[in-house]
């Protein structure tokens, strides 16, 4: 049997796969099991922050795998430690929940909102104020925080406790605090999953203010934006916001699961022993690969980055066949005249992965593909949505 013939006979369905294998690669190519090779502008949904089998980040990991590949949460550890001190120096918050993915993080923050309503206004203030077209995971508290109604079918009772605003509609946001008991708002500052759209800055900045007049917590989702993705460290930090609480995993790991819940100062006490934990929440091995990705994100990176997301938006925007072009640094969305799908298969039989989100072209190269890689790449999608 061939691995799609294993893969269909055996793996429960869910994922509508590519018709393609990957074997291996190195920086942002990419090869499947005939040598054939590919420009990576998806970097497995944003995770492979520096592409393939990147040597540095394999050194990171493989020495600690030398040490000890994991001690459990009972024990101290000094790359998870490391790794938390690093974040907050970074951030600005002050503490870290480690687990292993994006669903869990943002399942940690959602009990530190619960938590801090019931603390600050008592048992009833648990609701949390999401944006309607937002993704924030596919546990069933994370789908419920979700504002699409599409991923809720099937799965009801959903967790309550979870209403929706319009984004960029202070209003719509205003009216949701007034009208129920709320504890947070928890919001993606560039909407991923729902077609790469950024929120615009004076919203942010009045979600901001409504959040500390109500004393709410202010919850950034940076799962998918965080990690240097969007031209900073964490993309609040283009929004010049104070978040309480800011959730992040994909890039972080280099490639390897892990998810971070950061708590800033009116958030920072709301964990005792015992209210969270994760076996495998960081994992040495896969903080080791953490500490050498963030060690990397510097200045010269984010320049970089924002060098080359100029280069996309001036190449694609106005270009034929393009709608338009959304995004913030190297999380960019295409909204093109011909459907999305055909753009990206014709792209992949020329060599270039490309991804989707909703009906858009989206792309997610690694923070540091060579210039020339970006631009063959960039040439073919161009000539794709022009044809
Ligand atoms: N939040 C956002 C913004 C995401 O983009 C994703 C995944 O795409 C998630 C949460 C869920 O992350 P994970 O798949 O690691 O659970």
């Amino acid at each position: 049997m061939t691995v799609k013939q294993i893969d269909k006979q055996y793996i429960a369905p869910t994922y509508a796969r590519f018709d393609l294998q990957l074997v291996g690669g190195k920086g942002s190519r990419v090869w499947d099991e005939t040598g054939k090779e590919y420009i990576d502008l998806g970097t497995g949904i944003a995770v492979n922050a520096f592409g393939v089998a990147d040597e540095q980040w394999q050194n990171a990991v493989t020495a600690q795998l030398g040490k000890i590949q994991h001690t459990s949460n009972l024990y101290y550890s000094e790359p998870c430690a490391l790794l938390a001190q690093t974040l907050c120096q970074r951030t600005g918050l002050k503490k870290v929940f480690f687990s292993n993915s994006g669903a869990e993080a943002n399942e940690c923050a959602i009990k530190s909102a619960r938590k801090y309503g019931e603390l600050k206004k008592g048992k009833d203030y648990y609701t949390i104020i999401t944006l309607k077209n937002s993704f924030h995971g596919r546990t069933i508290t994370t789908l419920s925080a979700t504002g699409q109604e599409v991923f809720h079918q099937h799965f009801t009772p959903m967790t309550e406790g979870f209403v929706y605003a319009t984004a960029n509609d202070i209003e719509d946001m205003r009216a949701l605090v007034k009208t129920h008991k709320c504890c947070g708002i928890f919001i993606e500052l560039v909407q991923g999953e729902g077609g790469v759209t950024a929120l615009d800055r004076v919203y942010v900045k009045e979600v901001e203010s409504l959040a500390r007049e109500n004393d709410l917590l202010l919850m950034i989702d940076e799962v998918q934006t965080g990690n240097g993705r969007t031209g900073s460290l964490y993309s609040f930090q283009n929004y010049n916001i104070t978040p309480d609480v800011v959730t992040t995993a994909k890039g972080l790991g280099g490639g390897l699961p892990i998810g971070a819940t950061m708590l800033g100062e009116r958030a920072q006490a709301l964990f005792s022993a015992g209210l969270n934990g994760s076996t495998f929440g960081g994992n040495p091995v896969c903080s080791a690969g953490a500490l050498s990705v963030l060690s990397r994100i510097d200045d010269t990176l984010l320049n970089e980055v924002k060098e080359k997301s100029k280069y996309i938006f001036d190449s694609l925007t106005g270009a034929k066949g393009v709608i338009s072009v959304s995004g913030l640094g190297l999380m960019i969305g295409i909204e093109s005249e011909k459907d999305a799908s055909e753009v990206i298969g014709a792209c992949m039989a020329r060599g270039v992965l490309v991804i989707k989100a909703k009906n858009k072209v989206r792309l997610l190269p690694a923070l540091n593909i060579p210039w020339q890689d970006l631009k063959t790449a960039i040439n073919i999608l161009k000539e794709e949505l022009a044809r």
